[in-house]
């Protein structure tokens, strides 16, 4: 039963109709504040003053996906360009996080491994570091192939893997070589059964397995491990087994999204867990929102509150 209102948020995520009208509510877009600081650069640089006080990083990412024409994903490369520039003024803790489709993966693929790399150079050079998402399963060949290729001349970089997805356990071995930076997820898509798991139960066993052995090899090779989940307890369970193996704490971190679960991702950062929040921004905010919903469908009930006057 859980499955089923997840399924039909996914599917009107997909829907070009709704995304037209429903952006333009206002008490849709009252209700996306739950989840984002607001639609520019300095909203989000602004939310990450008050998190960096509470010794918390920040990841941004700036909403958008699925581009048309090649001269928007030039626009969004130079977009993050510039917010790398206002990171290193602002002595901010701060990364980037991009999709390949805003970059023209489904346009030029040549085109967005040049983008990811400009914004690598650029990432290097100020301290930073780029993290690469992961989009539906239609995407996986492609950005691990693109990851692979970057992070041969770009160390600062990092790729998300989805513990939902079959084949993710294989993918690991495959980018072992390359002494990955991986920041390991559920998974946000509608994927169809044999491509993904579809019971909790299964992606979370998943999960725990592909971070136990991720712990494993980074004591003989340097790895980047993040964990992008709001399941306290998993993360819980996994620095547990980190601490019976001798596994410090610093050996990986958290990373949660911005207005989810903000009390625990304190007191992991008051437990000395490095945490790391990811803020999205921008005005393309409805897929992403719908997912955000898919996730947890009792927040549809905080959208509709916000009808009320
Ligand atoms: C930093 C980061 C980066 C991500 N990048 C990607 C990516 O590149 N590709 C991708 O497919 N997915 C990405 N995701 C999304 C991810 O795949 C999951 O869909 C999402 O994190 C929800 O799963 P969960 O791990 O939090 O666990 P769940 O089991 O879904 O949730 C655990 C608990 O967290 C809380 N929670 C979870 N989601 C919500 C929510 N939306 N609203 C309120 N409470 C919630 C609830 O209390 C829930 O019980 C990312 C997530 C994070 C945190």
């Amino acid at each position: 039963m859980r499955r089923l209102p997840r399924k039909i948020l996914l599917w009107l995520a997909r829907s070009d109709r709704l995304r037209e009208r429903l952006s333009s509510l206002p008490f849709m877009q009252r209700a996306v504040r739950r989840f984002m600081p607001g639609d520019t650069m300095d909203d989000a640089l602004g939310a990450a003053v008050a998190l960096q006080v509470l010794g918390i990083g920040t990841i941004y990412t700036k909403l958008g996906e699925a581009l048309t024409e090649l001269s928007q994903a030039q626009d969004v490369a130079d977009h993050y360009l510039e917010l790398l520039a206002r990171i290193k003024t602002s002595e901010l803790d701060g990364e980037i996080s991009v999709k390949p489709t805003q970059l023209g993966l489904d346009i030029d693929e040549d085109a967005c491994l040049a983008h990811l790399r400009t914004l690598a150079a650029a990432a290097e050079a100020q301290g930073s570091y780029l993290w690469i998402d992961m989009e539906d399963s239609s995407y996986v060949d492609r950005t691990l192939d693109l990851y692979q290729r970057l992070r041969a001349t770009h160390p600062r970089t990092g790729i998300c893997l989805q513990a939902y997805l079959r084949r993710t356990a294989k993918d690991v071995e495959r980018l072992l070589p390359v002494n990955p930076a991986i920041r390991l997820v559920k998974g946000a898509y509608d994927e169809p059964e044999g491509v993904a798991f579809q019971h909790r139960r299964e992606v979370d066993a998943n999960y725990l397995g592909i971070a136990v052995t991720l712990l494993r090899e980074g004591r003989t090779r340097p790895l980047r491990i993040g964990l992008g989940t709001h399941d306290a307890e998993l993360v819980r369970q996994i620095a547990s087994h980190a601490g019976a193996a001798g596994i410090p704490k610093g050996d990986f971190e958290v990373q949660m999204l911005y207005g989810i679960r903000a009390k625990e991702q304190r007191a992991l950062a008051r437990d000395g867990f490095r945490v790391q929040t990811l803020i999205a921004y921008g005005p393309a905010w409805y897929r992403w929102y719908m997912r955000r919903l898919a996730e947890r469908p009792a927040n549809v009930l905080f959208a509709l509150r916000q009808l009320l006057p």
